[in-house]
């Protein structure tokens, strides 16, 4: 708090930013053909308040594709149009400590582990297109463009290159069929999945977004209700415990705010009631997170003290 005062939040990113950005491991992901295309040397940081101020250093403006980021956008508005029941009966909220396309379920209820993953997020996106129908895409698009405040779009190129290689995405989706945790058409789940994956954003409409979390569902910049309190309470628990896949455990110790990540290389990172917060860096670890973004995160998160466990 004292080093935010002395520099305004526009410093404290400057410095993180300069502190960060001449880290240069990490691979850009390229199971997805297009993914690989990125210029590995973009990096950007948004911050949004809940009382509306925005600021970014770097390249904040860059749109890529959300990619596993959807996963917690659609499962908030899952959460909200078919209930905390009906989403629980499909899809748990345990941490799996698997990879995010880990070809595994939850052996005792026959259910994918939580929607953060691969597996379960396939599965809330086959809600979705059965609760939808033909709409599905639209109201999900109309729902992510409200909470980043501004008219959203996909990337084509991005989606078909997906669907034209997405064989284990099928596979799985094919699996949950089997196990009965996927009631949708195994098409149209996968199909929707893809297509939210493929949706452009910014760090900053990251930020924002966040920032619509983090203001329990009301978007600060446009006023508009996003998503209903409970769903946004119910959406940041499991991005706490699960947003960043197998390594959730490492992000909860050491940045402690819930978030979520992506392999076209954002993170959106929530600090309840305060702060949304955007990286984009397309090059990622081993496990599919962007490697500066996380960096940046852990920098953040110790100058501006936003772990949830903070003293202060
Ligand atoms: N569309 C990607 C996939 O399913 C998203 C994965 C991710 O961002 N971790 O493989």
């Amino acid at each position: 708090p004292e080093i935010e005062q002395a520099y305004g939040l526009k410093g404290v990113l400057e410095h993180s930013f300069e502190r960060t950005r001449h880290d240069a491991s990490g691979v850009l992901a390229d199971y997805i053909p297009e993914l690989a295309k990125a210029d590995p040397e973009r990096f950007g940081i948004a911050v949004a308040s809940v009382s509306g101020e925005v600021v970014g250093v770097g390249d904040v403006d860059l749109p890529f594709t959300i990619q596993s980021i959807s996963k917690a956008l659609a499962y908030c508005l899952a959460l909200e149009a078919l209930g905390r029941d009906k989403v629980l009966a499909h899809v748990g909220v345990e941490p799996s400590g698997d990879a995010f396309n880990a070809i595994v379920f939850d052996a005792l209820s026959n259910r994918p582990f939580n929607p953060m993953v691969n597996a379960g997020a396939i599965t809330v996106s086959g809600l979705l297109a059965e609760a939808f129908g033909a709409e599905a895409f639209e109201v999900v698009l109309d729902r992510f463009s409200a909470a980043a405040g501004r008219r959203l779009a996909m990337d084509e190129t991005v989606f078909r290159s997906e669907a034209q290689t997405g064989h284990r995405n099928r596979g799985i989706a094919h699996l949950l069929k089997c196990a009965g945790a996927l009631g949708a058409d195994v098409d149209d789940a996968v199909e929707l999945y893809f297509r939210q994956c493929s949706i452009l954003v910014t760090a900053t409409d990251l930020a924002v977004m966040g920032a619509t979390l983090a203001n329990i569902g009301e978007n600060p910049l446009t006023g508009s209700a996003v998503f209903a309190v409970e769903a946004v309470r119910n959406t940041l628990s499991v991005m706490f415990t699960c947003g960043m896949y197998d390594f959730a455990g490492n992000w909860a110790f050491d940045v402690g705010v819930p978030a979520k990540s992506g392999v076209g290389g954002g993170i959106l990172g929530v600090v309840n009631r305060q702060l949304g917060i955007g990286t984009y860096s397309p090059r990622l670890d081993a496990k599919g997170n962007s490697v500066r973004g996380i960096a940046a995160f852990r920098d953040l998160a110790e100058e501006m003290g936003l772990h949830v466990f903070d003293p202060t």
